[in-house]
């Protein structure tokens, strides 16, 4: 049986997905990448991709008249949770074509757009968010990229930064400024831009743990048919909040079981090879600590996905109390990792992806979980004020 025959029955759905799995998932596949190029590892993302829309797994939960294969959220964590149990692939180069793009188009498309571009994530095109810049981040109503009209197209002027894996995207999430006299929010008009127009240039960035997954956007005079605007322009705000919102559920779900998978199998690991660590009493209750915040997190983040079935409950603080209690406590498991592993954990080198297993590497990257998506001190800000109606200061 098929995986998407097997949709009807749950229990049978995750059997098929974990049969396939054991298939097609080379048992060695982490030990491949561990130290791949760049370009190796986008390779094995791009193969994963082809390999996931073989059985329909590429875009299960878009509506099937634009090539999904419609399934339920419930279906998705399924599947979300049977690829962590199973320590598969992500497909981290696809998050803004599996998640931010859909959250856009679906809501706000066209029939054109929607039709022209969904469908097309399942043969491997590849998706880029450009939203901040160099001066407009927390802030990004602030943003100062301009577009002007000129007959049937917009012409682009300006800069976007740290648009994860745009050096191989195809088309870009674009917010620019069409009316700079307007109130900030007002002035913002929504774009999809083909990333092969000629006058842009893509720049790659070196990160701190040594990869270089983002790129630096520089558009010059890069002309956009007015039939690839997304809403109406100048309504370009309300639009991006549904790219914003689309960030929440599923992706935060499967990030939390893998991490608790990862930390059962290093708690193994410590007893099999009999880790000084476990006999240190301070160093174990930070650990056993660990758990009981991991638990906390996965049930608020079964709250999330719960809430986000519920219409109207959209305005909710959950998400960001979520944000803040799992980044925060990924950063103290990967220091944990680092200080336990003695002097090996000094030891630093680049892998393909994290969590790799190499504990420095872990550490490095565990920073931008509290920067992507609104910053750390940003979620504070909006428990703080729509959570607790404190003043905006
Ligand atoms: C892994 C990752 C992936 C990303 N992918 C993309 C992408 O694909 N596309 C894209 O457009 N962007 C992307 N970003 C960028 C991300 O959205 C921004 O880094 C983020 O919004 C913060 O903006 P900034 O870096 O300009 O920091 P700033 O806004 O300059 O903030 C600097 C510091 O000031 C603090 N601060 C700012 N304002 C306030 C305030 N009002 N109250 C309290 N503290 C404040 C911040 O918390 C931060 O500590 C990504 C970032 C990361 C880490």
């Amino acid at each position: 049986m098929s995986i998407l025959d097997a949709q009807y029955d749950l229990t049978e759905f995750r059997r098929a997905i974990r049969n396939w799995l054991v298939q097609v998932v080379p048992p060695d596949w982490k030990a491949r990448m561990v130290r791949a190029s760049n370009e190796e590892y986008i390779a094995f993302q791009r193969w994963w991709m082809a390999e996931r829309s073989k059985v329909g797994l590429a875009i299960p939960h878009w509506p099937t008249e634009y090539g999904g294969a419609g399934l339920s959220q419930r279906h998705l964590i399924a599947i979300a949770d049977e690829m962590a149990r199973a320590d598969a692939p992500q497909s981290r180069m696809f998050t803004i074509s599996l998640i931010h793009m859909p959250g856009t188009l679906l809501p706000h498309g066209t029939e054109a757009q929607k039709r022209r571009y969904l469908s097309g994530v399942a043969k491997g095109e590849v998706w880029c968010q450009g939203f901040s810049e160099p001066n407009s981040g927390s802030d990004l109503a602030s943003l100062r990229t301009r577009a002007v009209r000129d007959g049937d197209h917009y012409v682009v002027n300006g800069q976007k930064i740290w648009s994860s894996y745009s050096m191989y995207a195809d088309h870009c999430l674009l917010l620019t400024r069409t009316d700079p006299t307007a109130q900030k929010h007002r002035g913002i008009t929504y774009f999809i831009m083909d990333m092969r127009s000629p006058g842009v240039e893509v720049r790659q960035i070196r990160q701190a743990n040594g990869r270089a997954e983002f790129g630096e956007l520089f558009l010059t005079n890069v002309r956009i048919p007015a039939e690839n605007m997304i809403g109406a322009e100048n309504n370009g705000w309300r639009v991006a909040q549904a790219t914003l919102a689309s960030e929440r559920g599923v992706i935060a779900f499967e990030g939390g079981e893998r991490q608790r998978h990862e930390i059962e199998a290093f708690y193994r690991k410590s007893l099999e090879s009999g880790a000084t660590w476990l006999r240190d009493a301070q160093l174990h209750r930070e650990f056993v600590g660990f758990l009981a915040q991991m638990q906390a997190s996965r049930r608020l983040l079964r709250r999330v996905l719960e809430e986000s079935e519920t219409p109207g409950a959209s305005a909710s603080v959950l998400p960001s109390i979520v944000k803040l209690s799992a980044t925060v406590l990924r950063q103290r498991i990967c220091s944990f990792m680092v200080r336990t592993a003695g002097v090996d954990g000094q030891a630093f080198a680049t892998l393909a992806e994290e969590p790799f297993g190499s504990p420095m590497f872990d550490f490095l990257s565990a920073f931008s979980g509290t920067i992507a998506g609104g910053t750390n001190e940003i979620q504070r800000n909006i428990v703080a004020e729509r959570g607790l109606g404190m003043p905006r200061v």
